[in-house]
């Protein structure tokens, strides 16, 4: 039998929002397709120790966290494809979903596709991309045993990777615009601590310097003005992530920086299209809210989908 191209509700996303939603909406009989994309778990699958996902005092791997969360999404009837989603029309109705693969419908969408990190944009940075540029200290870190590395960022993602990068490096430096870190209490306390890391305040990078492979950052200090060349074999960028939302720009109400715009908690400006998690959560980014708002979008989806198949019901009442 071929696999379903309709589903009473598509899933864009496999992280935390995606897949807690897949869970909901499985349990609630829908049998959710869900578009895991190429690259499926979404953000822990990049990351080491979660530490603050309740019900694992000890911790847990980001990867195996969501292993988890995929295993629980398919015992319930969720089908998990991981295909992207490259283009939609939620003009129509059914709502069409285009993959690489081919086209499918919807009676109603999550979307749940999360952010990407952000890169500098300074000259030399998109040339050394993988020669020593980063924004992936899980994916790259192994490869600057006992070499010098750099970390920009202030918030608990830069703590935390240059917490992890600690492993490989000789050296680790956090490079921050400012003089004070964003990033929580106990990840400040942790690197400051730390005899590996070291810290330089109120400065940028303007520039990242090598032929084949990354040897030095050019610095600019935000108070003096001074630039200086600073030498390092890698560089990792912790500075934060952009929403994905690319594909609904012509589609879905967004805010000036990207994010879906929702109302009445996880409703988009479309009727039918919910979202959860990162990409419409400007302020929290946890693993554990993003998992939260896949279960009221899941919730209010079945709501939905039982007034849109007895639609005199509230009429007749
Ligand atoms: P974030 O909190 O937004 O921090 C981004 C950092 O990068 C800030 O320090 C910012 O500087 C700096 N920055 C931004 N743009 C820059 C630029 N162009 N050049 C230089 N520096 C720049 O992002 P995040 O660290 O990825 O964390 C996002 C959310 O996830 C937070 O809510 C965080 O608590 C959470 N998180 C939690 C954990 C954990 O609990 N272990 C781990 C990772 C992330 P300013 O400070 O000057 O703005």
């Amino acid at each position: 039998m071929p696999a379903p191209t309709h589903a009473k509700v598509a899933i864009i996303g496999s992280g935390p929002a995606g897949l807690t939603a897949a869970i909901y909406a499985a349990r609630a009989n829908l049998a959710p397709l869900v578009f895991a994309g190429h690259m499926y778990g979404g953000q822990l699958m990049l990351t080491t120790e979660v530490e603050n996902y309740p019900g694992f005092p000890e911790g847990i791997l980001g990867p195996d966290l969501m292993e988890q969360f995929r295993v629980q999404a398919e015992r319930f009837g969720s089908v998990i494809h991981n295909l992207d989603v490259i283009a939609v029309d939620f003009g129509a109705r059914p709502f069409v979903l285009t993959t690489d693969e081919q086209t499918y419908t919807a009676d109603s969408v999550i979307v749940a596709t999360g952010a990407s990190a952000r890169w500098l944009d300074v000259p030399g940075e998109a040339r050394l991309r993988g020669r020593g540029v980063s924004t992936c200290a899980t994916c790259d870190g192994a490869f600057f045993r006992e070499k010098r590395i750099v970390v920009v960022g202030g918030g608990d993602s830069a703590m935390e990777e240059a917490l992890f990068l600690t492993r490989f490096g000789s050296r680790v430096t956090v490079i921050h615009r400012r003089d004070s870190l964003r990033a929580s209490k106990i990840m400040v306390e942790r690197a400051l601590g730390h005899p590996k890391i070291d810290f330089v305040w109120n400065s940028v990078v303007v520039e990242v310097v090598g032929a084949d492979a990354t040897s030095a950052l050019r610095l600019r200090n935000q108070v003096t003005g001074e630039e200086s060349l600073f030498a390092t074999d890698a560089l990792f960028i912790a500075i934060g992530h952009d929403p994905n939302t690319a594909i609904f720009r012509d589609q879905l109400a967004l805010d000036a920086a990207g994010y879906i715009v929702s109302a009445d908690g996880v409703r988009t400006s479309v009727e039918g299209v919910f979202v959860a998690g990162d990409v419409f959560d400007v302020r929290y980014k946890q693993a554990i809210t993003a998992a939260g708002s896949g279960c009221r979008a899941a919730m209010d989806v079945e709501k939905y989908l039982e007034e849109m198949e007895t639609p005199h019901a509230t009429a007749l009442a």
